[in-house]
């Protein structure tokens, strides 16, 4: 292998040869993100762990990029497809073991079970993430969070395999996380450790139900979307500011909520939340970004970043 594409004949059919799992050739990503977008591409299905390793071994000695994939919930693939290979951690990637209050998860486990699961056991501190739906290593990786939780409160450490394959123990130290951000640019998740408390399971129980109902009531939870498409904006100055705050309430004060292009809509439920009503193309939530980003601008002077990760054909991040 040499000097080729992820798509070009040959490159998954030498994957195949070396690689334990499933490699899919002109698989639609539309299948694999939650926005139910994007075009064809080569996607790795690994059997376990190792398989990531070689799998990435392979590709940089192809000289071909690749994208590690969760569960798909926070991105928007472009509609004609990735030229990268794409690393999709699930099925044999999701162990979940614990020992009193450590636990360990493999990165393909939903996020959304790990908190189920380690909150039935009695175990808080995950159990806030049941309504966010990704993967443990997606979730380390976004440093996800919500109701004042997020993963770097309790990870401490994690298992990562570089662009040659390499794997290493990286402690919570090493993890340079901020908001939405863990720093862990150019590695692959493959397991993580986390610290949990203990905690009545009954309130936990109750916790968790009334987690779950709060997103179901206040998100547009059956529609295809990627959760919050902004960022909300930060800094101490803005926290004293008058008028709408979060992003969501200023798209909805620059007037767009249910605002449409093609298949794509602000939803009536949550202005920060486009969801795809059907047959929605990447450009269409381009545009509707383009717009709700240069109306907010106008309107109140704030600059809209983007927290759902806008991808480009070669499996880059585009600047939202
Ligand atoms: C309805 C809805 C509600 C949501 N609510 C929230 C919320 O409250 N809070 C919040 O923070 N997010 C929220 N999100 C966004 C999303 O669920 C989180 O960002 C989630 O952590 C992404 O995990 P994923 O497995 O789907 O990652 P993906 O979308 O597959 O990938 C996201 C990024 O993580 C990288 N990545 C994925 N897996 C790995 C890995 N194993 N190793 C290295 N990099 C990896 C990808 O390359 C990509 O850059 C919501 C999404 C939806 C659809």
């Amino acid at each position: 292998m040499g000097g080729v594409t992820a798509r070009a004949p040959g490159f998954a059919a030498a994957l195949r040869a070396i690689v334990r799992g499933d490699v899919r050739e002109a698989e639609p990503l539309a299948r694999y993100s939650t926005y139910r977008i994007g075009g064809p591409a080569t996607i790795l299905l690994p059997s376990g762990p190792e398989d990531v390793g070689i799998a990435l071994q392979a590709a940089r000695r192809a000289g071909v990029p690749w994208f590690a994939l969760g569960l798909g919930s926070n991105l928007l693939f472009p509609d004609g497809g990735l030229d990268a290979l794409v690393i999709r951690l699930g099925k044999g990637i999701d162990g979940i073991e614990s020992a009193g209050e450590h636990w360990r998860l493999g990165a393909g486990l939903p996020g959304p079970l790990a908190a189920r699961r380690s909150a039935e056991a009695g175990w808080a501190g995950l159990h806030k993430f049941v309504g966010v739906p990704g993967t443990v290593g997606g979730g380390v990786y976004m440093n996800a969070g919500c109701h004042g939780g997020e993963w770097a409160e309790v990870v401490t450490r994690v298992l990562v395999v570089d662009g040659n394959g390499q794997e290493r123990w990286l402690t919570r130290a090493d993890v340079p996380f901020t908001y939405r951000r863990s720093g862990l640019d150019g590695l692959v998740v493959l397991e993580a450790d986390v610290t949990l408390r203990a905690e009545p399971r009954e309130r936990l129980a109750e916790e968790v139900a009334e987690l779950f109902r709060w997103r179901q009531e206040g998100t547009p939870f059956s529609q295809p979307c990627c959760g919050s498409v902004f960022k909300n904006p930060g800094g101490p100055a803005w926290k004293r500011r008058e008028g709408p705050r979060t992003a969501g309430q200023l798209v909805e004060a620059a007037g767009l909520k249910g605002y449409r292009v093609g298949g794509a809509e602000i939803s009536s439920m949550h202005a920060n939340y486009f969801v795809n009503t059907g047959g929605a193309t990447a450009a269409d939530v381009r545009a509707l970004i383009d717009l709700a980003q240069s109306r907010v601008r106008e309107q109140f002077g704030v600059a809209l970043d983007t927290e759902v990760k806008l991808i480009g054909t070669q499996g880059e991040y585009l600047h939202g």
